[in-house]
């Protein structure tokens, strides 16, 4: 076992992402102390994974013992003051700059001296959480995909004050999750959501403007461009409200109009309508 994959690990928020990541990190043998501000949260964060290596151990992809074993080094940590010190934070809380900032203010306390503080969030500037921070140069964006057991990438953003012992510690950590770590620059969207956003959002301009129906515009973009899933239904998944947020934020900092949002997509959130969690997107999900 690597020096990394001994470790201990911080995990804030237990939501979609935060409870894969937490996952990924118990399963390669680090200790993970997870925490998320509303204790249900945490509580289904960490029964979701306790689930998650019940049916590993089920399907006989892990023995019954190392599961229990792989379990045991989940800690709920209802306070952040109650995480040891760790090499490695990740932050996957909600994605709104104030939550963000204010939790990397009280967990840098916690990160070791050569220790890397990672976000995991798509659409906010690395080097504007960074400079929130005492630690700038040991900040960086840890971007794993959803669902974070089954995707390979971990963009791995550099702000402007990240140093490259930053950098090349984080490489370390993904790939010792077995992660494939790709590196680029802290830029709006980074390159995965300024490639795709734009993309789902010209899906979404299709169905507006009547050009196809949903299935259609997907069953093209699947069957045409060899994309496992169509555009519409991989906004579905990551969400509608979220899918506009990060427009948003590509339109107001990059500012041109090809970023527009359209309008349809505002409505459908403006009508709750945000894809899978809410069971209703651009499809209908039982
Ligand atoms: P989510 O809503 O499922 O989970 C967020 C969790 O953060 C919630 O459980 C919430 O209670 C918790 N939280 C809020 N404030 C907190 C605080 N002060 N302290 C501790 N916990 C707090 O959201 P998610 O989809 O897991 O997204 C988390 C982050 O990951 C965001 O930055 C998002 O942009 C990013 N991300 C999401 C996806 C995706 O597909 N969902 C993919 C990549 C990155």
């Amino acid at each position: 076992m690597s020096e990394h994959r001994s470790g201990r690990v911080v995990v804030i928020g237990a939501g979609t992402m935060g409870r894969g990541i937490a996952q990924v990190f118990v399963q390669a043998g680090y200790d993970v102390y997870l925490n998320d501000a509303v204790p249900k949260a945490l509580d289904d964060g960490v029964a979701f994974i306790q689930k998650m290596l019940d049916r590993a151990a089920q399907k006989g992809s892990l023995h019954a013992e190392e599961a229990l074993a792989v379990k045991n080094r989940v800690h709920a940590i209802r306070n952040v003051a109650e995480a040891p010190m760790c090499p490695l934070v990740i932050e996957a809380a909600t994605e709104k700059p104030d939550i963000k900032t204010e939790i990397l203010k009280s967990i840098q306390t916690r990160l070791t001296d050569d220790g890397v503080l990672a976000t995991n969030t798509s659409s906010i500037s690395i080097t504007q959480l960074a400079a929130a921070t005492d630690r700038p140069d040991r900040f960086i964006g840890m971007h794993f995909f959803n669902p974070v057991p089954l995707m390979k990438l971990v963009e791995v953003v550099r702000g402007l004050q990240t140093s490259d012992d930053t950098v090349k510690r984080t490489i370390a950590f993904a790939e010792s999750v077995g992660k494939t770590p790709v590196q680029c620059n802290d830029h709006p969207g980074f390159v995965s959501n300024r490639v795709l956003m734009p993309m789902i959002n010209e899906a979404i301009f299709c169905l507006q403007d009547g050009v196809a129906e949903a299935e259609a515009i997907d069953n093209i973009m699947k069957l045409g461009m060899n994309h496992p899933m169509g555009p519409l239904a991989l906004a579905d998944l990551i969400g509608l409200d979220v899918c506009l947020f990060i427009l948003e934020v590509l339109h107001r900092d990059l500012g041109e109009d090809r970023y527009r949002p359209c309008p349809l997509l505002r409505k459908m959130v403006q009508a709750g309508r945000l894809g899978r969690k809410t069971k209703q997107g651009f499809y209908h999900y039982e």
